[in-house]
This record gives structure tokens, sequence and C-alpha cells, in this order.
């Protein structure tokens, strides 16, 4: 299994116009329902068919800053594959790879660039470079806002970037969309931490009009496991953050960034704690679940099992991903829970205890071979911008609180926050769509400022 070769192909021109053909161009187009950013698909399928890739790709990027990204990582089956009215009775257009299509064929050209817009209408300070950022930021200068974004990795993206897989989305694609909003006049600082290195009231000092919060969820949630050495518990897994001594015990988020860093050659392979020939327990079933199964075969792991503590009608990964993951080899135990771990001397895991309580039937308990356990159950926002900043306020999950009137402002005025932080529904294109209302919620707040401050001169 090759480490990071992207593994879905992409058409070729003729393939691709074939498949464009198939598409009936509905008078009123189920699969643009189906998009949660409104995608115009037919107008560009169309444009496609005729081979006008200009003119194709055009349409797509009126509505989306992310095309090459959305058209390999969205969930098209249940989104805008799921509603084409063809795969009522056979095979849906494949849209999203036709989508993939048209954006590399434009980025790999050079096809289409957009005239910079002037920027009077204000200054807008964007916290992360992640899915919801960029789109705020493409956004708001399309509109003739001065946006320069604050981030705090090395490269941008967020979890594309640092997250989903080289094999599934090559960094490259999305190195590539950056470069796209940095033409048109975006300006991004990068290894900047704010809360830490600069504040939100800084930022205001600097003569932002409004600031954007758009940064996901970075705080990975775990699980405390009692273990047990040489028949005795060491620790019962009460308050104490005990598992994560164990170099063998990691979370999801921070194994996936690891890998990606020995991938850009910033980490050695020796650095990263799953051996070659490692059998790894993944705790999870969500898409990071599957990203991370498949990524520790992919890196020589002999075994990986997924344990989830429901059936399998209860998982949130896509039908897709498991289903390729089981292709692979992943292997899933259902209602099951790791209850105990077992180390030896060195504290090294030997073996983990297994109990599966499948509903209806009497709980086995296994006790079987393990050398990682990886956990991939959930995070939430990290709260360094809110303890940085005032009137800036956070659920019980540390979620941002957001008004609806001008939409996505939080409790602090001019701050503004989408994506994951405020806690929908956390996938590419959702932090995108809730990132899109958000940009005409500071549009409107800004220009009504400005125009206040005018009419006061
Ligand atoms: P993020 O992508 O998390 O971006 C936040 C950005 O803010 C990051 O760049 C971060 O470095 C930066 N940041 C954070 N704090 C600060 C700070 N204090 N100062 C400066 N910068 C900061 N969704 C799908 O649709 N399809 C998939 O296949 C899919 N796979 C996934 C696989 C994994 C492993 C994970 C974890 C998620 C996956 N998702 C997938 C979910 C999807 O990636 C997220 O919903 C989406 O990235 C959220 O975008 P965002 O911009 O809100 O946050």
């Amino acid at each position: 299994m090759k480490f990071k070769e992207e593994i879905n192909e992409s058409y070729t021109m003729a393939e691709a116009i074939a498949e464009a053909q198939r598409c009936l161009q509905c008078k009123v187009p189920q699969c643009k329902k189906g998009c949660p950013i409104s995608n115009d698909i037919p107008d560009w399928i169309h444009e496609l068919k005729k081979g006008n890739m200009g003119n194709a790709i055009s349409i797509i990027r009126a509505k989306s800053n992310l095309p090459a990204v959305c058209g390999r990582v969205c969930a098209h089956e249940k989104q805008c594959e799921g509603n084409c009215v063809l795969g009522k009775k056979g095979e849906p257009v494949n849209i999203g790879k036709l989508e993939r299509f048209v954006a590399d064929f434009d980025s790999e050209l050079g096809l289409t660039h957009e005239d910079m817009v002037e920027k009077t209408r204000g200054k807008v300070a964007v916290i992360g470079a992640g899915p919801s950022g960029i789109t705020v930021a493409g956004d708001l200068s399309r509109m003739g806002f001065a946006v320069e974004v604050f981030e705090m990795e090395a490269q941008c993206g967020g979890v594309l970037r640092y997250g989903i897989p080289e094999y599934r989305l090559p960094k490259e694609v999305v190195a590539r969309e950056i470069r796209y909003i940095e033409k048109m006049g975006v300006v991004i600082h990068r290894n900047t931490h704010v809360g830490v290195e600069i504040t939100v009231d800084s930022l205001f000092e600097q003569g932002f009009d409004a600031i954007y919060i758009g940064t996901g969820l970075s705080k990975p949630k775990s699980l405390e496991i009692p273990i047990w050495q040489n028949g005795r518990c060491i620790f019962k897994g009460e308050g104490a953050t005990r598992n994560f001594n164990l170099k063998r015990i990691r979370l999801a988020t921070h194994f996936l960034r690891r890998v990606e860093l020995i991938n850009e050659g910033f980490m050695k392979r020796e650095e990263l704690p799953v051996d070659e020939g490692a059998r790894v327990w993944v705790i999870g079933c969500g898409n990071t679940a599957m990203d991370t199964s498949r990524t520790a075969l992919r890196i020589g792991a002999s075994q990986v099992n997924v344990i989830y503590h429901k059936g399998m009608e209860n998982m949130s990964a896509l039908r897709a991903e498991y289903e390729d993951a089981v292709k692979e080899g992943v292997r899933f135990n259902w209602w099951s829970a790791i209850t105990e771990i077992h180390v030896d001397d060195d504290m090294e895991i030997t073996e983990i205890v297994l109990e599966t309580k499948e509903p209806g039937k009497e709980p086995v308990k296994q006790t079987l071979p393990a050398d990682n356990i990886i956990m991939a159950i959930g995070a939430t926002p990290a709260t360094k911008i809110v303890r940085t900043t005032s009137g800036l306020d956070n659920d019980d999950q540390n979620f941002l609180i957001t008004r609806d009137i001008p939409y996505g402002m939080t409790t602090r005025k001019g701050v503004f926050a989408g994506g994951d932080v405020v806690g929908r529904q956390a996938t590419v294109v959702h932090a995108m769509q809730d990132a899109k209302k958000v940009t005409m919620g500071i549009a409107q707040y800004v220009d009504a400022v400005r125009l206040m401050k005018a009419i006061n001169m």
C-alpha cells in the first residue's frame, strides 16, 4: 500500500465530457438543493459538456473557494449525488469527480484569474485558515474588503492540511487553493497564534473593523482506561491523564498531524510511536477514525482494529470511507470497548481487554495482543482566544456563542465566528456554508459602522 499516493484517479477529458453528458439538466435541479452551498451544478456541467472549461470553473468559483477540495472530500453520496434524479434508478452523475476534474484542470493550466477588486469597504481580520476562514477571506475580498488572515500553523488549510491524509487529499491541492486566495489580495500571516502572540484587542488596535474566528476544534477528547501491570491495576483512569504518559497511546488528530509532518520532512519516521508490524487499536468510528486506521496500515501496522461502543448503523463515518477501510483490511468491533490496558515492566502495551456487549446477547470479554491505541472520539474548541478576550462567551462545551442578526456575531461587538468552532455540523462544506452566511453578517456590520462614523464626522 502506498504511503502518500492519492487513491482515487481523475478523469481524462474524454471521460469527463462523457460523464457530463449523462446530466439531464433538470429544470429544478435536486443536486443543487442537496449542496449546502448551492453550487450551480447543472450550469457548470453544461459548460463542461461543451468543453468550455473557463466558464465551468468560473461558475463553480462563484460559490466555492475550495472546489478541488470539495471535489475530493465532500460527502457527495449524501449531498449532490445523493439527490441526483439518475440515482433513483441507476448511477447518479459523478458530480464530485467532475468538480475535481474541472478544478484541477483550471489550476494546472492556470486558466482563470480574477481581477483584484479595490479594497475600499473596510478591513477584516480572519483568525484561522481552515475551510471556514478561507471562505470568509475569499468572499469578503471579492466584495471589496481588505482581509488579513492570522494562522497559527506554518501551513494553511486547517484539517485539510494536518488532518485529512495525503492519500485522500494531496497537500499540493490545498496549497493551490490557498495561493488562489492570496492572488486575490488576501494577506496571510502564518505562524501567528492568536491568544498567545497577539490578541483580539490588539487586532482592533491595528484598525480592523471586524474580526472573524474560524479556529475549528483543536482540543481532542480522550478516555481514561485502567492500566494493569503484572496482574495489578496501577491506574484506575480517574481524573489524571495517565494514559497519555504511555507513548503508545495517542490522540488521532496528533497522530495524523505527525504523519503529515513526516510527509513534509519535518519529522523522522522513527519519531512516530507506531512501529512496522504494530497491532493498532483505534477507538471511535467517525471519519477521523477511518483516516487514522487507513493511515496506520499505510505506515506499516500489521493489524488495525476499530472499536466502537455502538452498532454499525450508528457510526458517523461516511459509508464510502468505511467500505474503503474494510477493503484495505481494517477490522471492526461493534458494541465494544477497551476495559483494561496491560503493560510490561517498561510500560509498553502488550494486551488489551476488549468487552463486547451486543444488545440481546451475553457480554464477551477477550484479552487480545496490542501495541498501540489511538483515540478518535471527537474534539472541542480550544479556549485561548476566549481566555484572552473580554466579553467573548462560549458554552459549556467551549463552542462560541453567536447570534442571528448580524449573522455570526459573538457576544463581543465586531467579533464574529463560524465553522466548527460554533458547533454546527462538522464537515468541510458545512463549515463553508456557515462561513458564507457569516460573511454577509460581517459585511452588513462593517458597512453600518462605517456609515455611522461618516454621518457623525
Ligand atoms: P479547521 O479546519 O479546524 O481550521 C481551523 C484553523 O484555525 C486551523 O488552521 C488552525 O490551525 C487555526 N487556528 C486554531 N486556533 C488558532 C489560533 N488561536 N490562532 C490562529 N490560528 C488558529 N469533513 C468533510 O467534509 N469530509 C471529510 O472527508 C472530512 N474528513 C475529516 C478527517 C479528519 C481527520 C478530521 C479531524 C475532520 C474531517 N472532516 C471532514 C471535518 C472537516 O475537516 C472540518 O469540519 C472542517 O475542517 C472545519 O473547518 P474550520 O475552518 O471550521 O476548522
